[in-house]
């Protein structure tokens, strides 16, 4: 019996043991087994540039934390796109535990394509539009440039660019064909050429420039025309109109005027003396009415002038002319070429008939003449051949000074109208030179233009004089 109780004593105190042992290894389990925690998201998005940031972390057991021992792998690089995972991991004695953070660094901004030149250019018709160049930028694959795709469509150029993460980015470059530049048209020689008469006019040439067409100069189209037999103010109109038809137009003014005379006392430019002066000369008359007019606007516009007279008309306006401060001149008295250049004593005595009535009714003697037609007229030699030579030679021996012009009003011409008179007269002033302007006081148009002519003249800064005996002589060049 002894024995059985002792058994059963055993069996107890064994399972006791037992019992402690099984308890005191589940107390030590529950103790020293590790947990560990990741805080904020498991899977994290980076965006590029962002840098990376731990969210942190936590170990504990059931009594106690022990976070500083987690033993942390992997590294993200915010600089690179990638996938990183980071690994924590935390050991207790025989225990241990582990998570993994996955961080996903991305990039979601598009590059930026920037385009040089112009945006809507303006290119020519059927030319093509020359690419002014592009650069295109990414904050992750920095410069992109070679990348960039560009496609034609129709009037659009489209420039495309993709990065390393497949952003793309489109800009559009727009394209306006049209052409509304008119050509330009440059004129060798100047817009003005001066030539005497008896010379020969050769167009210098032009050339034409433009922003879309080439080889204009050969379409240009001159109109107008050169008279050099004649004294004037000629306009040669060139025009040339480009593919987009925009027309360009410019003028050439050729002045034909008469040659000095080669052995003049002056010079061809400075002629009758001072620069910018303008001597008033008036032909043929006096005449009852013209006459008239072209006194009362002298005396209104208080200019002084040079009556050329003949033995036609009222004595009294010769007396007037005179009284009235302006040069009496002489012309000849009949003014009939067939009887004034049959010799030169017909010359001199038509001459003198002139004189002596200047002398009646003026109480002077007049050594200023101008010869009828100038000395440079060719009609003259239908009666005497040579005569203007020696005239011009005898005239200055017996102390006459003779007065040719450079400034032809032409209203003994082809000039029959007040306008036309005033447009010859003003286009050919110049401040350059001293200007002989050769009128006919018996033409009424004459005298309903001369008060604009004075106007333009005085507005122009032009003086005006009347011929005296120390004006230098103004001659043409003899012609027989
Ligand atoms: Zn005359």
């Amino acid at each position: 019996m002894e024995k059985e109780s002792n058994r059963k004593k055993i069996i107890v105190i064994i399972v006791v043991i037992v019992l402690v042992l099984a308890l005191s290894i589940l107390l030590f389990c529950l103790f020293t087994i590790p947990t560990l925690e990741l805080k904020g998201e498991n899977n994290v998005t980076l965006i590029y540039p962002n840098n990376y940031q731990e969210n942190g972390y936590q170990a504990k057991t059931l009594v106690k934390d022990i976070t500083k021992n987690v033993q942390i792998k992997g590294k993200v690089d915010s600089t690179k796109i990638g996938i990183y995972k980071i690994t924590y991991k935390i050991k207790n004695l025989l225990f241990d535990d582990s998570k993994t953070r996955t961080v996903k660094v991305v990039d979601n901004e598009k590059p930026v394509i920037t385009l040089k030149g112009d945006k809507e250019p303006k290119v020519c018709p059927k030319k093509e539009y020359k690419e002014e160049g592009y650069e295109a930028t990414d904050n992750y694959d920095k410069d992109l440039s070679e990348k960039v795709v560009v496609t034609n469509n129709k009037d659009e150029l489209v420039y495309t660019v993709q990065d390393t993460s497949g952003n793309e980015a489109k800009v559009i470059r727009k394209i306006k064909y049209e052409d509304k530049t008119k050509p330009k048209i440059s004129l060798s020689g100047g817009s003005k050429i001066s030539l005497y008469v008896g010379s020969t006019y050769k167009e210098p040439g032009y050339k034409v420039t433009d922003n879309c067409d080439s080889n204009l100069t050969k379409s240009v189209k001159v109109t107008g025309s050169v008279n050099t037999k004649k004294v004037g103010t000629y306009t040669l109109t060139y025009t040339v109109k480009d593919t987009a038809g925009n027309e360009a137009k410019t003028t050439r003014k050729v002045v034909v005027s008469y040659k000095p005379a080669s052995n003049s006392l002056v010079n061809a430019t400075s002629s009758c003396g001072t620069k910018g002066v303008i001597y008033l000369t008036f032909d043929d008359g006096p005449a009852s009415g013209s006459t008239t007019k072209i006194l009362n606007i002298l005396k209104q516009e208080g200019v002084k002038a040079t009556f050329f007279v003949t033995n036609s008309g009222p004595d009294s306006l010769i007396k007037r002319e005179f009284n009235e401060g302006h040069t009496v001149a002489l012309h000849t008295a009949s003014h009939t070429y067939s009887k004034v250049y049959a010799s030169v004593d017909a010359y001199f005595s038509d001459l003198n008939k002139v004189s002596d009535r200047v002398k009646r009714l003026t109480g002077t003697t007049s050594k200023i003449i101008r010869f009828p037609g100038g000395s440079s007229n060719t009609v003259s030699r239908h009666y005497s051949k040579g005569i203007m030579t020696t005239l011009s030679k005898e005239v200055v021996n017996r102390g006459y000074k003779y007065y040719d012009w450079n400034v032809d009003s032409d209203d003994a011409g082809k000039c029959r109208t007040s306008s036309c008179v005033y447009n010859n007269v003003v286009s050919l002033l110049s401040k350059n030179k001293c200007n002989m302007v050769l009128m006919h006081d018996v033409k009424s148009y004459t005298a309903n233009a001369l008060q604009d002519i004075i106007k333009y003249g005085k507005s122009h800064g032009y003086t005006f004089q009347k011929i005296t005996s120390s004006t230098p002589m103004v001659r043409h060049g003899i012609n027989n």
